[in-house]
């Protein structure tokens, strides 16, 4: 059933030491572009009653390049990304996975922030970030850590960011190599991934994979065994290592066969 609007209570932050002052003093889920959130609260699955609204925070929305590594502000949009000449530079498998994540009203509303933060498995732009060794940049008041973008998962929609920290930008070092992105969805537009793969292949390769597993998972094995070249042998390391859920979106074995097809793809596309 809907939550009622008239049940929640909102505070709306001005600069970034505001709302890490907001966070540290009283628990509030953030809203960045609200197109995740709304749909909880439309569903009413959201059990939280108070917000921070942290969209007039322009100091996350940037794009910027800073000693070698690409600083994704947490507020810049999909549509933001799709138009930064420094993102098409460095990270255009971005660029893809941005151009295919809604329609072009969520691009404008939707935040790389919010899709790290959400944690669905499905988040179009996590496998991008997993296959390039991105960093998570958590802030609370008066600290800030780095976390490896691997590392910051912990299970189904669950990461180690605590409720005090926001995530205030991703940095995304250096990619060499050739960048690959490919989502399978229901349809061209407004379809959450069935399976979704980017891939850099440089002196080896770096894949990621996301709505195959609780969480957006490297395929490791696999990269070990093309690092050998052998592209038979990275399909046995595959099947050892994905062993995806039904659910409501796809089957097991849908999942598997279309994740060893993409693999196979970005294997001879990169070439
Ligand atoms: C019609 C529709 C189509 C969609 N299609 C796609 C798609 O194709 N691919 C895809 O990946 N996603 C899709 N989404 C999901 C959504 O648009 C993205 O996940 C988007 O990036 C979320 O960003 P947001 O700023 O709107 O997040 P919000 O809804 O504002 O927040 C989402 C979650 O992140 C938290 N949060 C937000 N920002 C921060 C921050 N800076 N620090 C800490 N926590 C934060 C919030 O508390 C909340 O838990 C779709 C959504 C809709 C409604």
């Amino acid at each position: 059933m809907k939550t009622a609007l008239s049940t929640l209570e909102m505070r709306r932050a001005t600069s970034v030491a505001e709302a890490l002052e907001i966070l540290r003093d009283e628990p509030r889920m953030p809203i960045a572009g609200a197109t995740d959130v709304y749909v909880g609260l439309n569903f009413g699955t959201l059990p939280e009653l108070r917000y921070l609204d942290i969209w007039a925070l322009d100091e996350l929305r940037t794009i910027t390049v800073n000693e070698d590594v690409l600083v994704l502000g947490a507020l810049a949009t999909y549509t933001m990304m799709v138009a930064s000449a420094l993102v098409q530079e460095r990270l255009p498998m971005m660029i893809e996975a941005a151009r295919q994540v809604g329609g072009p009203q969520i691009q404008n509303r939707g935040t790389i922030g919010g899709n790290i933060a959400n944690g669905s498995p499905a988040g179009d732009s996590l496998p991008v970030l997993a296959a390039c060794d991105a960093v998570v940049v958590l802030q609370s008041a008066g600290a800030e850590r780095r976390v490896k973008f691997t590392e910051f998962y912990t299970g189904y929609r669950k990461t180690v960011m605590r409720r005090d920290e926001l995530v205030v930008a991703v940095e995304v070092p250096r990619v060499s190599g050739r960048q690959w992105f490919r989502k399978v969805g229901t349809r061209a537009a407004q379809a959450i991934s069935k399976v979704v793969v980017a891939g850099v292949r440089g002196e080896g390769a770096r894949i990621a994979v996301g709505s195959i597993a609780p969480t957006v998972i490297r395929l490791t094995a696999t990269e070990r065994a093309l690092a050998t070249g052998s592209l038979d042998e990275a399909m046995v390391a595959l099947r050892g290592e994905v062993n995806p859920i039904d659910d409501i979106r796809s089957t097991a074995d849908y999942r598997k066969r279309v994740t060893e097809n993409l693999v196979r793809r970005f294997w001879t596309e990169t070439a």
